[in-house]
């Protein structure tokens, strides 16, 4: 660490420190906590009351936001003392009561191992370890964890390192360009949500039985999530997602059961459950008149058996469905060694004239290399550039030149993970085709799709 690198630091801290009305000299050792600041990190256990000189901002904050903090398990990775005191000072005022800390990532990783963490605090100018092989490290558990990211570069490298860390699935609250002051560590605090329940299901250990009894009792069925126009508010069409109605666990998400079946080989016999099912409600919906398209996602295991292609073109004649009101949603990243076989069905599928759409664009490594290599119609903007759009410069960026790649390939675009009116009048300007997202509707059953359908129209 550079000498001029560490002064600017603390000159900052010290800015930091005086914005947020914290005297530098009372906050190390914060009083009251058992924090360390050394190599072993400690579980700060600081039953301290806010102090009342310090953050200004603690008083604004609801008990039941104030209650939350409490609740939260920190754990701060900061290489500079006082900075990782200042930051552990500025949680307590915020109401924090479990933080633990850590001087880099080796120390860290320790800690997260041993104990539950839910939100990290960590700089990204760490030292042996940097902080993004640190988020790889966590990002490969795959374990829910919510970060905040901060560091005195600009802010074009945290919008990107931040969006490294959504593609690994960790829910990025936010950055921030360094010194971190109490409001800014507020407002992203504010943020933060306890893992939703696919997250807790995710973690669910089902025995190989329960998969079994599931396949053969047809216990998977899949919900809908209508496509919107941008333009016009319109339905076109909607996503089959599959759901898991478990005798005992009640409905489950996908990341209970998907990456499972995979390993267990048998991810075909619920492709085929679902794909019979959603074709099944798209022939329905479109005999009472209502012309959509149904959209089904297929695994990479899915895509490279050979005989793929007829057996989708028998199922979808078996129900009385034109090809092209289907469209194929291919996630994963095809390897080079099973490309050829996957070219092949892709390329058969598009022949016989279904849709061919690449999901979660963006968020992989290989992207445009897909894109030039199979005959997609359809391009999915991956949720994270789409819901960050607005107050992240990189995420726009990023949405826009998806855009831009969609027209010029001549194919339709559609936006995932649209949760407010802003945004979807963001993607209005944008020229965006069509959008998907909580804001319109969550997933539902075949028949609740309809009825919600009637009733978006009719408020339109
Ligand atoms: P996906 O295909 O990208 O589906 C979109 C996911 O985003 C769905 O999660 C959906 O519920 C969620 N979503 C939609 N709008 C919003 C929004 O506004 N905000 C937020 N936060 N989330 C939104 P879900 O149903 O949990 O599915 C997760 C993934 O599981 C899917 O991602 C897809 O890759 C996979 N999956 C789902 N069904 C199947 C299936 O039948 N076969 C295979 N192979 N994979 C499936
Ligand atoms: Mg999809
Ligand atoms: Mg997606």
């Amino acid at each position: 660490m550079s000498g001029a690198r560490s002064e600017r630091q603390n000159a900052n801290s010290l800015a930091a420190a005086s914005a947020a009305g914290i005297k530098p000299k009372l906050v190390y050792p914060v009083p009251g906590s058992a924090v360390a600041a050394s190599d072993q990190p400690t579980e700060a256990v600081s039953q301290r009351p806010a102090p009342a000189s310090a953050p200004g901002a603690a008083a604004n904050r609801s008990d039941a936001i104030r209650m939350n903090t409490a609740d939260i398990r920190f754990l701060v990775i900061e290489d500079q003392d006082f900075q990782r005191a200042l930051l552990v000072h500025m949680l307590a005022g915020l109401g924090a009561k479990h933080i633990s800390e850590a001087v880099d990532g080796y120390a860290a990783l320790d800690i997260w191992k041993k104990r539950q963490i839910d939100v990290i605090i960590t700089d990204l100018d760490l030292p042996r370890m940097d902080g993004m092989e640190f988020i790889r490290h966590i990002g490969e558990e795959g374990l829910p964890v919510a970060m905040i990211l901060t560091t005195v570069h600009d802010r074009s490298l945290l919008a990107s390192v931040g969006a490294m860390a959504e593609a690994y699935g960790i829910s990025v609250l936010g950055t921030i360009a360094k010194p971190v002051t109490i409001q800014k560590l507020e407002a992203l605090l504010d943020l933060y949500q306890p893992p939703a329940s696919k997250d807790v299901s995710s973690s669910l250990l089902l025995p190989a039985e329960d998969f079994a009894e599931a396949l053969a009792g047809r216990q998977f069925e899949p919900l809908f999530q209508p496509k919107v126009d941008v333009a016009t508010g319109m339905v076109k069409g909607a996503e089959a997602l599959a759901r898991w109605f478990h005798p005992q666990h009640g409905m489950l998400g996908p990341h209970a059961f998907i990456s499972a079946l995979e390993t267990d080989q048998r991810i075909d016999e619920l492709t085929w459950m679902i794909f019979e099912k959603a074709a099944a409600a798209c022939r329905d919906w479109r005999a009472a008149g209502l012309d959509w398209t149904v959209s089904v996602n297929l695994s990479l295991a899915t895509i490279i058996n050979v005989g793929l292609a007829d057996r989708i073109g028998d199922i979808v004649q078996a129900v009385g469905l034109q090809p092209r009101n289907v469209i194929l949603e291919v996630t994963e990243t095809v390897a080079v060694s099973d490309m050829v076989r996957a070219l092949e069905n892709l390329a058969r599928l598009r022949i016989k004239g279904f849709g061919l759409s690449i999901d979660d664009y963006g968020k992989g490594y290989s992207s445009m290399q897909q894109l030039s290599r199979i005959p997609f119609t359809e391009l999915k903007i991956d949720q994270t550039f789409v819901m960050k759009a607005i107050e992240n410069e990189s995420c726009r960026v990023i949405l826009e030149s998806s855009l831009d790649i969609a027209r010029k390939l001549g194919i339709k675009a559609v936006a995932e993970g649209v949760e407010t009116h802003a945004q979807w009048e963001l993607l209005k300007t944008l020229r965006c085709d069509l959008a998907q997202g909580f804001y319109f509707a969550k997933p539902m059953s075949a028949e609740a799709i309809v009825e919600w359908a009637a009733k978006w129209t009719a408020d339109r």
